[in-house]
């Protein structure tokens, strides 16, 4: 199934989308985290509803927002988690790659998320280095502690694609990458959650970040360095997992920053974010200030 958060006529509600309507879903939860935390018995309950649904409401007639539009907590985030762009990173510093050992892991402000379609504000005062990261997001559907790797997959309500959008600048100043990347707008997710049960095989996507149309990205989740399985692993030991938390899951090579002449985002250009599966983001970048 794929599940939205969507606005219609003022009104924020859930929903699943079949083909190009969505069956409110509002009356099983009021949100996509209460959803998520009624587990098996709330997602029966989706099913029974599409099921009996006559007819849903005509997408374009609503605007999708993040499928989580207010997290509970901070996006967690695999920094250099694909080989080809730990060599990009080095590169552009003239170094030597080196592969990390363990997971590389940063957040992102719950304010930072924003919807499918939602612009990116450009405030030049703040930064001139916004920079595109395409990720596949992991939702976690029940809590966990020392989660090992072999049950690792059935923690998993669903995915979705997201942008770690990065203010190269902030991020590389600081001594964290937190400030650089929670600028506001610069984790557009969605345009839906896919359950986990309609994509088996989440290390076998194609992955493509454009901007205005040219390719900037196009690899696939199999070259992750650490997989989903050991990621949710390694977040999970000693340490509490929620339903409804979202791991981004780390970018390939194509990045702006690592190009010769670096590039990064304007005014005015829009930057597009698909995997192969779930589906396309497509968010605007607007001068902010
Ligand atoms: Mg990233």
């Amino acid at each position: 199934m794929r599940l939205v958060t969507f606005v219609h006529h003022g009104r924020t509600a859930i929903g699943a989308v079949i083909e190009e309507h969505i069956i409110d879903l509002g009356h099983i939860a009021p949100d996509m985290l209460t959803l998520i935390e009624k587990g098996v018995s709330g997602l029966a309950q989706v099913r029974t509803a599409v099921a009996a649904a006559p007819t849903g409401i005509p997408l374009h007639e609503t605007t999708l927002l993040a499928p989580i539009p207010t997290p509970r907590r901070n996006i967690m985030c695999l920094g250099l988690n694909y080989a080809e762009h730990v060599k990009e990173s080095y590169g552009a510093r003239g170094q030597q790659a080196k592969l990390p050992d363990v997971p590389i892991i940063f957040t992102k402000a719950t304010t930072a998320v924003s919807g499918p379609t939602a612009p990116i504000p450009y405030d030049q005062t703040i930064t001139t280095e916004l920079d595109w990261e395409v990720e596949l997001a992991v939702i976690i559907g029940q809590a966990g502690k020392n989660i090992g790797p072999h049950e690792a997959m059935n923690f998993i309500f669903g995915y979705t694609v997201l942008n770690d959008i990065s203010a190269r600048d902030l991020q590389m100043r600081g001594k964290q990458y937190f400030k650089g990347k929670s600028l506001d707008g610069t984790c557009p997710m969605g345009p839906w959650i896919v359950t986990a049960d309609e994509l088996p095989q989440p290390h076998n996507l194609r992955l493509t970040c454009r901007v205005n149309g040219v390719t900037k990205q196009d690899s696939r989740t199999e070259f992750m360095i650490f997989n989903i399985p050991l990621t949710i692993a390694y977040l999970s030991g000693g340490m509490s997992l929620l339903p409804g938390d979202i791991i981004a899951t780390g970018t390939p090579d194509g990045v702006g920053f690592a190009r010769t002449p670096p590039e990064f985002l304007q005014p005015g250009d829009v930057l597009e974010s698909e995997i192969e599966g779930i589906g396309t983001l497509r968010n605007p970048v607007i001068g902010d200030r």
